[in-house]
């Protein structure tokens, strides 16, 4: 679908919510997709993405960055603590910071590179084993510890669970950004990214809906 239909479907979730029309960013998630398709999207003006692998990132993107110097690269999905350095250096945010120990690696190399993407806690809603993030009931605590880190920390994300209503995820996030007085809301995908901007996303991570199935 192309880009301004998503676009389109997210202002009218904004207008239903009462929000800002254009206060969502779309982050098109270009994981396991063709070039060709990642080119279309910049060619049509689209300048924020966003890859769930540093390595994978960093096979593609550096020639994108060089012919597009506006584009923006965020990582949605797990980093590894000992590849924080790469992409501390690729990404212009990091939405799952998901254990302390990354955390204290991101606030030396901080201090060493004398800066930091923008930073989003990833909190478990779910509380799914399988899933990375922070427990619901340890997401303050853990806000407090990045922040005593000096870390830019602006934001929470979450990825509900596959056969739970998204709402109350969302509704929960939500709740914990407020009540923390964070101002960024990295949720909703292909499959309910409505639901998360009537309920205040301010970035949804959307993959399929833009750029059609994934490759191998
Ligand atoms: C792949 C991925 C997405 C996009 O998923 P779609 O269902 O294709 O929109 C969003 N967030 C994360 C963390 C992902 O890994």
């Amino acid at each position: 679908m192309p880009i301004e239909n998503i676009r389109e479907r997210i202002a009218r979730a904004e207008s239903d919510a009462g929000r800002r029309i254009g206060a969502t960013r779309i982050v098109a998630v270009s994981k396991l997709q063709p070039r060709e398709r990642i080119e279309a999207a910049l060619k049509r003006g689209h300048r924020l993405f966003g890859e769930n692998r540093v390595q994978e990132a960093a096979g593609k993107w550096p020639e994108f960055m060089e012919r597009y110097t506006d584009a923006e690269l965020h990582l949605v999905g797990p980093l590894q603590t000992n590849k924080a350095r790469q992409a501390m250096d690729m990404f212009q945010a990091i939405h799952s910071v998901d254990r302390i120990r990354l955390a204290r690696r991101m606030a030396s190399l901080a201090q060493e590179l004398g800066r930091c993407p923008e930073l989003f806690a990833q909190v478990n809603t779910g509380e799914e084993p399988q899933k990375a993030g922070i427990a619901p009931l340890e997401a303050d605590g853990f806000i407090e510890e990045l922040r005593s880190l000096d870390l830019p920390l602006n934001g929470l994300m979450c990825i509900p669970p596959l056969d739970e209503e998204p709402a109350l995820h969302f509704g929960l996030l939500a709740a914990i950004a407020k009540r923390n007085g964070l101002k960024y809301l990295s949720m909703g995908m292909s499959g309910d990214f409505e639901t998360a901007v009537r309920l205040g996303a301010t970035h949804v991570r959307i993959g399929t809906s833009i750029f059609g199935e994934r490759g191998a």
